[in-house]
């Protein structure tokens, strides 16, 4: 992969003012994309960093049509053309089903699953013309259900199928449909808030850790960068071949946990 990989492309990335998503706009960016970014609610502290590469940002909220057509129209309008979607907005729920509320799981699947289905139906009609890659941030919860986050792992795992699906219906217009399915990934805000959710953050964290067998052999959770490295590949034309799958950046988490001690 070259530093330029991704020169003259148009990228637009949903969900990018913190954690994954940011990171996947810098890297965009660097890479030589034109890079949109729509997330509810743009943080100011990337204002600077952000004008430095040339991202723009504005307020999207991922499960209102009017908002997603407004960012796809900003992204479209100086080339007519999109080349690159990330589907990054999304919220975590740990909660068991008797105790989550028609709101909440409607919240989780409206920005989780919706958002998703927004954003293709707006941007795909741009990547027809000449080809282009959409690339959806599921998680190991959409290839190993647990236990501990039914309505999250469900809404993941929908957008799996989803993306195996338009990866079939799109191969005809050369447009690339993938998911990377990260596992415990460090210093977002939707991992935070997972760890203080408990009530007790330290055995969360290293619980957290222990079901990922490659975080808990290197005693760390995984980082945004590495995840935003894998967007990248799919986004390039190193992965013109690949569409339909599914990269976990998981540490092994959605193999299952491991025993402890073999017998
Ligand atoms: P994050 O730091 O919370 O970033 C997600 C961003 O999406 C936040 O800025 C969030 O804003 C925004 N957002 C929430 N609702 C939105 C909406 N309706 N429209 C537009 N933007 C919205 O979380 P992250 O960990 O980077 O998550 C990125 C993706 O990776 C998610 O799809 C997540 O499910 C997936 N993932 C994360 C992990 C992990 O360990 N962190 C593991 C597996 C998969 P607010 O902060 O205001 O809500």
């Amino acid at each position: 992969m070259t530093d330029k990989m991704l020169d003259g492309k148009v990228a637009i990335v949903t969900g990018a003012s913190y954690g994954i998503g940011r990171a996947v706009a810098i890297a965009m960016a660097k890479a030589g994309a034109d890079v949109y970014c729509g997330d509810i609610e743009p943080n100011d502290e990337n204002d600077e960093l952000f004008a430095e590469l040339g991202i723009f940002q504005r307020p999207c909220d991922v499960t209102d049509e009017s908002d997603v057509v407004g960012l796809v129209e900003q992204a479209v309008s100086p080339s007519g053309n999109l080349d690159i979607l990330v589907n990054n907005a999304g919220v975590g729920l740990i909660k068991q089903i008797p105790d989550v509320s028609e709101c909440e799981w409607d919240h989780v699947m409206g920005i989780n699953l919706k958002g998703a289905f927004l954003c293709c139906k707006h941007a795909i009609p741009y990547m027809q013309p000449s080809g282009g890659s959409i690339i959806n941030l599921a998680s190991n919860a959409g290839i190993l259900p647990r236990a501990h986050d039914p309505v999250y792992s469900t809404s993941k795992g929908a957008l799996v199928a989803f993306t195996k699906s338009l990866a079939l219906c799109h191969s005809k217009d050369r447009i690339r449909v993938n998911t990377v399915c990260p596992g415990p990934v460090e210093n977002t805000r939707m991992m935070n808030r997972d760890l203080e959710s408990t009530g007790d953050y330290d055995t969360a964290y290293q619980a957290t850790l222990a079901a990922s067998p490659m975080a808990k052999a290197e005693g760390r959770m995984i980082d945004v960068d590495e995840v935003a490295a894998a967007v990248l590949y799919l986004a390039g034309d190193a992965a013109k071949f690949v569409t339909g799958t599914d990269i976990a950046i998981d540490g092994g988490k959605s193999l299952g946990v491991p025993p402890q001690k073999q017998v």
